[in-house]
């Protein structure tokens, strides 16, 4: 029987909430509205990949997978991509996967290219929709910045797909837990070019823009780093949330660039997205626009952003987010 492979993401033992969307992905072209699913797609299997890797694999487990697979070994501790796209097309080929599939992020940009060059595979990015046709699908993909909407088919199976996280909610949780299966690892046939040397994190006590339900976003209206973090920091903590940018600060170097949301930096859908100080250049947007509710600070009562917030307030960052600061604070 036909089924999907999907290629787990995971930061410091927790499963990444974009891995289940992935999932909701797949759940969905199983059963399309209850018609038969295309390509012979039955069920979906999750495959997670690292070392200690127990508590990620036990999370996964809850989702509908067939199976949860587990290639846990000290071989795999980074996500080197050589090693990673080798199992991934190895432990698809085994499995039978029709199609590879996992969210779009900086991961699987650097693994999955790789997978389907290995598995001879046509590979899609930044899938937003698929539909049946025959025996087949068409993928719709956003393209130039979201301007674009492409309907795509790709020739030949399996195929390799990332899908945007913000297109596809989760399976509903708390179904029967997955069989959990352990992939074995020869770390001898593993490819050794690349090798580990160093992670550069900063130590973010932040959520993360692409995992949060409220994002704190600001653009060029701040000044400085020390005007950024006082006012989009302080009210992102004010409320729990996480911190973006918008490109206009990484680029005068008043952000860092993991902040950055848009066309080329992070794709976020979050409950709520404040945009403080933001024009809403497209490429900005095209990050965003999945925001359940936008709302927005701009002194030009005309900024383009105005035109698609939910909610807008005309007026100085610099005046009004120290009040809203101040008055969250009072009423906790
Ligand atoms: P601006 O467009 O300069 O807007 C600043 C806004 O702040 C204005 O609306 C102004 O009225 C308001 N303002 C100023 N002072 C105050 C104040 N004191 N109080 C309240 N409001 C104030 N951009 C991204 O963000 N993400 C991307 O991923 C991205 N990718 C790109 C890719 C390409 C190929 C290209 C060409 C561009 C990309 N850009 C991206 C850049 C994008 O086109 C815009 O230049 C950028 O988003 C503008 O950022 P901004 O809104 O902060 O600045």
């Amino acid at each position: 029987m036909a089924k999907i492979l999907i290629v787990a993401e995971h930061e410091r033992g927790r499963l990444k909430l974009a891995t289940l969307a992935a999932a909701g992905f797949a759940a969905r072209l199983i059963a399309p509205g209850g018609a038969p699913a295309a390509a012979g797609l039955s069920s979906f299997e999750i495959l997670v990949l690292g070392e200690n890797i127990g508590p990620v694999a036990e999370a996964a487990r809850v989702w509908g997978a067939e199976n949860v697979l587990v290639a846990d070994h000290a071989a795999l501790r980074e996500p080197l991509a050589d090693r990673y796209a080798q199992l991934v097309a190895e432990i698809a080929r085994e499995r039978g996967a029709t199609l590879v599939v996992a969210a779009a992020s900086t991961f699987s940009k650097d693994i999955l290219p790789r997978a389907a060059a290995l598995l001879d595979a046509g590979m899609l990015s930044d899938v937003i929709d698929a539909r049946p046709e025959g025996d087949d699908f068409v993928f719709q993909r956003v393209q130039f910045a979201g301007n674009v909407i492409a309907s795509v088919q790709l020739a030949g199976f399996p195929k390799v797909l990332t899908v945007r996280a913000s297109a596809f909610a989760s399976p509903p949780a708390g179904l029967q837990p997955s069989p959990v299966l352990a992939v074995p690892i020869d770390p001898a046939r593993l490819p050794a070019l690349a090798q580990f040397v160093a992670r550069d994190e900063k130590a973010a006590a932040r959520p993360d823009a692409t995992e949060a339900r409220v994002v704190v976003s600001g653009g060029r209206a701040f000044k400085n780093s020390a005007d950024f973090e006082r006012l989009v920091g302080g009210l992102a903590d004010a409320i729990g949330a996480a911190v973006g940018s918008s490109r206009a600060l990484v680029d005068a170097g008043i952000t860092a660039n993991s902040l950055q949301i848009g066309q080329t930096g992070k794709i976020v859908a979050p409950d709520l997205y404040l945009a403080l100080g933001i024009s809403g250049a497209i490429q900005h947007m095209a990050g965003m626009k999945d925001s359940k509710v936008l709302a927005a600070i701009n002194k030009d009562v005309d900024a383009p952003i105005f035109e698609v917030a939910d909610y807008g307030l005309v007026g100085d960052v610099y005046e009004l987010v120290p009040q809203l600061i101040e008055r969250l604070k009072k009423t906790g």
